[in-house]
C-alpha cells in the first residue's frame, strides 16, 4: 500500500476493526518434518467437525477411567458438562499409568535450578515423591474437595505438590511465585485455602526471593490456613511457628509409600487460578477434571507433534495457565520428558535458555512473544553461542506476535528448519484453541491460523453477525472439553463476562481477530485496548508490527490518547533493539515507516523512546497504563505489573517530552 491510501477498509461499524496490516509471507513446514509428523492430512479437521463429541470422546479414551462416561457432553449453555458420569484421576493419568507401562525409567522431570544445580526426576521417582506428599496432606487433614494454595519458584516440588493434590482430590490454586504477599493474601482469602505449599526462597537473576518470609505476611490475615509445608530450596532464613508450619523433608521422612489415587467425578474441580490481570482485575478461573485433561493430552499431542523421544520445554511459569496446561497436565499425560528451569533467561548472560537446549537436548521449545522480543533486542549472538541443532519444533503463546518477531525466531532460533507454532488461547479456554498443525499447516507469520480441530471459533461483530473474513471480535461458538466451569464464587460475573454478549452459547474473548479468505485466524489485540481513529476501529497489533518491522526497533506499544483536535492521537512506546544505530530523527523515520508500511491513518503522533515497557508478571505489555500516562490519569490497578519502576519512569518521561 502506498503512502496516502485509504485504508483497506472502510468499515466504521461498531465491532468490526479496520484491517491495514498486510502480510503476504507464507512458509511450508519442511518436507523432512512434514514426512515424520503426527498429523500429516487434514482429514482430523473434517472428522472433527462432522461429529464433533464423537472426536473428543475418541480423545478422552487415550486417558485411564474408572468409570467410563454415560454421556460426552451436556451443554445448557452457558454451563457445560463434560464426559458425564466418568470418573477418573488427573494424577494417575499423569504418573502412574507411565509406570505401569513401561516408562519407569524415562525422564519425566529434567530440572535446572538459576545457580546451575540440576535434578533429573524419572516417573518412577515422580511416582514416589507425588504419592508421599499426597499422603503428607491427607495426614494434617486436607480432604477431597479442599483448596490448597501453592506459592512456589520452578522447583520440581511444584509439580509434585499439584499432582499431590490432584490425587487425593484436593484443589490446588497455584499463586505465582512473583507475586507480592499481598495478591497471596487475597487470592487465599478467595479460595478459602486450608493449606499453602511454599519454599524457604528461590532464585531469580542471583538474587533470593524470600518466599516463606514473605508469605508470613499473608497468612497473617489468612485464618482458613491450617498448614503450611515448607520446601528447603536454600538455606534462606525463616521463622517457624510450631504445629502450623512444617518442613517438606521432614514430614515426607514419615510418609507412607502409596496413595490410593481418588476416584474423581469428570466434572470435579482440578484447579482454580488466576487470569494475568492484563485487562484489570485477574478473575480466579476454575477447570474441571475430565474435559481439561483431555484437551490438554490432545492439544500436547497434535500441536507439539510429541514423540516419544521428544524433549519437550515450555518455558512458562506454572504460575501461569501455560505452565498448567504445557508443564505439568498435558506432556505428563502424554509420557513426556519435560525441562524446568528456576531462573531468569539473562542470568548469568543472556545466552542461558540456549545453554539448557543445548545441555538437554531440547526437540521442542515453547515459549512467549515477550521473551523472543528480549532476545531480539539482545541480538544473534547469544543464541550463536550454542548448538541447537536438537530443536525441531517452536512455539508461541500469550500475546500476539509480530512478523518481524516470528521471521526472527524462525530463522535465528529455529535456523529455518523448525515449524513454528502460533497458539492463541486463554486461562479461560484451558487449552490450545488456535494454531497450525505443524506438519501440514502452512505459516504465515503473525497469524495465529485455525482453530483445533473440534473446536470452533468465529468473527462477530457488535450484533452478532457472523464475518466470514474481515476483522471483528473474536468468539468461540461450540463448547470445548477443557473450557472454564466458571469464575470461583462469582457466577454472576462468569455470565456477564463471558456470554453475555451476544447469546448464552457463545463465548466472547474480548479480543479482536480477523479471518482471512483460508480461514485462517490473526489476532489483533484486546478489545479494550482498540484505537478510535477518525471513525476507524484498529487494533493495536498492525501498528505495533508495523513499528517492529523496522530494523532499529524490538518491541513496540501502541495507544489512542485524548487529542484535543484529532479526538484521539496514536502515541507509540518503542523499545530499540542495543545495537539500533540512534540517529535525531529516529523518531520521524519511525513514523514515516508506518505510514508507508500501513497507511497515513496509523501514523503515531508521538513516538516515546523507552528502555522497556509496564508488563504484567507474566511478561505482557500493559496498554491500559500506557493510556493513563498518555492521558495524563491516575495510574490504574497496579497490582500485577511486575515492575513499577518502568510505569514511573516513562511517566516522568512523558510529561517532559510534553513540555519540550
Ligand atoms: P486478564 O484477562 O485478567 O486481563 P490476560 O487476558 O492477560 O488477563 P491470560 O489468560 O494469561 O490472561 O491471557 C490470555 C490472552 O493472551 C488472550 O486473551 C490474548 O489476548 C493473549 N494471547 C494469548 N496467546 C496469544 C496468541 N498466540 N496471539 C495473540 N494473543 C494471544
Ligand atoms: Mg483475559
Amino acid at each position: 500500500m502506498k503512502e496516502g491510501d485509504p485504508p483497506k477498509s472502510d468499515e466504521t461499524d461498531e465491532g468490526r476493526l479496520s484491517e491495514l496490516l498486510v502480510e503476504d509471507r507464507v512458509i511450508e513446514p519442511s518436507e523432512e518434518f512434514k514426512k515424520g509428523a503426527i498429523v500429516t492430512d487434514d482429514q482430523p479437521y473434517q472428522r472433527a467437525a462432522a461429529d464433533p463429541e464423537a472426536y473428543w470422546a475418541e480423545w478422552a479414551k487415550q486417558l485411564d477411567w474408572y468409570k467410563p462416561w454415560d454421556k460426552v457432553l451436556e451443554w445448557n449453555p452457558p454451563d457445560a458438562k463434560w464426559f458425564v458420569g466418568g470418573q477418573l484421576n488427573a494424577c494417575y493419568n499423569c504418573v502412574d499409568r507411565h509406570v505401569k507401562n513401561g516408562l519407569r525409567n524415562k525422564a519425566a522431570i529434567i530440572w535446572e535450578g538459576e545457580p546451575g544445580d540440576r535434578r533429573t526426576l524419572t516417573y518412577w521417582d515422580l511416582y514416589r515423591e507425588v504419592n508421599r506428599f499426597a499422603n503428607v496432606l491427607k495426614a494434617h487433614g486436607i480432604e477431597r474437595g479442599d483448596r490448597v494454595a501453592i506459592y512456589m519458584p520452578m522447583i520440581p516440588e511444584l509439580p509434585i505438590a499439584m499432582l499431590a493434590c490432584a490425587r487425593i482430590g484436593a484443589i490446588h490454586c497455584v499463586v505465582f511465585g512473583g507475586f507480592s504477599a499481598q495478591a497471596l493474601a487475597e487470592r487465599i482469602n478467595d479460595s478459602q485455602a486450608k493449606a499453602l505449599i511454599t519454599a524457604d526462597g528461590g532464585y531469580r537473576r542471583g538474587t533470593i526471593i524470600p518466599l516463606k518470609h514473605d508469605a508470613d505476611y499473608a497468612i497473617a490475615e489468612t485464618p482458613s490456613i491450617e498448614h503450611v509445608f515448607i520446601v528447603e530450596r536454600g538455606d534462606f532464613p525463616l521463622r517457624i511457628k510450631e504445629g502450623r508450619d512444617h518442613w517438606w523433608h521432614r514430614v515426607m521422612q514419615d510418609a507412607e509409600s502409596y496413595c490410593e489415587p481418588a476416584a474423581m467425578d469428570s466434572e470435579d474441580m482440578l484447579y482454580t487460578l488466576y487470569t494475568s490481570g492484563t485487562t484489570g482485575q485477574p478473575k480466579g478461573i476454575v477447570h474441571t477434571t475430565g474435559g481439561y485433561m483431555t484437551g490438554v493430552l490432545a492439544t500436547t499431542k497434535w500441536v507439539f507433534d510429541l514423540r516419544e523421544t521428544d524433549v519437550f520445554w515450555c518455558t512458562a511459569d506454572i504460575g501461569w495457565v501455560t505452565g498448567h496446561s504445557y508443564v505439568v497436565y498435558g506432556p505428563l499425560a502424554a509420557g513426556a520428558t519435560i525441562v524446568m528451569y528456576e531462573g531468569s533467561p539473562d542470568w548469568p548472560e543472556r545466552d542461558r535458555f540456549w545453554q539448557i537446549v543445548e545441555d538437554f537436548g531440547v526437540t521442542v521449545f515453547y515459549t512467549a512473544p515477550t521473551a523472543i522480543r528480549a532476545f531480539m533486542k539482545w541480538g544473534k549472538e547469544y543464541p550463536n553461542r550454542r548448538d541447537l541443532s536438537s530443536l525441531r519444533l517452536l512455539g508461541t503463546v500469550g500475546e500476539p506476535i509480530n512478523p518481524e518477531a516470528w521471521m526472527w525466531y524462525y530463522e535465528t532460533i529455529g535456523q529455518q528448519r523448525c515449524p513454528i507454532v502460533d497458539t492463541w488461547w486463554q486461562t479461560e479456554t484451558g487449552m490450545i484453541m488456535i494454531t497450525t498443525l505443524p506438519g501440514i499447516g502452512k505459516m504465515r507469520p503473525g497469524s495465529a491460523g485455525l482453530p483445533f480441530p473440534g473446536v470452533e471459533t468465529a468473527i462477530l461483530t457488535d450484533d452478532g453477525e457472523v464475518l466470514e473474513t474481515g476483522a471483528g471480535y473474536l468468539a468461540i461458538t461450540r463448547p470445548w472439553p477443557a473450557m472454564l466451569r466458571g469464575i470461583y464464587g462469582d457466577p454472576e460475573r462468569y455470565v456477564e463476562q463471558y456470554w453475555s454478549k451476544w447469546d448464552k452459547a457463545t463465548y466472547f474473548t474480548s479480543d479482536g481477530a480477523k479471518r482471512d479468505a483460508d480461514g485462517y485466524f490473526t489476532l489483533l489485540g484486546r478489545v479494550d485496548d482498540v484505537l478510535n481513529v477518525a471513525g476507524h476501529r484498529i487494533g493495536t497489533m498492525e501498528i505495533e508490527s508495523a513499528l517492529v518491522d523496522h530494523q532499529s526497533v524490538a518491541e513496540a506499544a501502541v495507544v489512542g490518547c485524548s487529542d484535543e483536535i484529532k479526538g484521539t492521537a496514536i502515541v507509540a512506546f518503542v523499545t530499540l533493539k542495543l545495537d539500533a544505530k540512534l540517529s535525531v530523527d529516529l523518531e520521524a523515520v519511525l513514523k514515516e515507516h508506518v505510514a508507508r508500511k500501513i497507511g497515513a491513518i496509523a501514523r503515531p503522533q508521538r513516538i516515546i523512546f523507552s528502555g522497556d515497557l509496564p508488563k504484567t508478571r507474566s511478561g505482557k505489555i500493559m496498554r491500559r497504563l500506557l493510556r493513563d500516562i498518555g492521558d495524563g490519569r491516575i495510574l490504574g490497578d497496579t497490582t500485577t505489573l511486575a515492575d513499577t519502576s518502568v510505569v514511573e519512569a516513562l511517566q516522568r518521561q512523558y510529561e517532559e517530552s510534553e513540555e519540550a
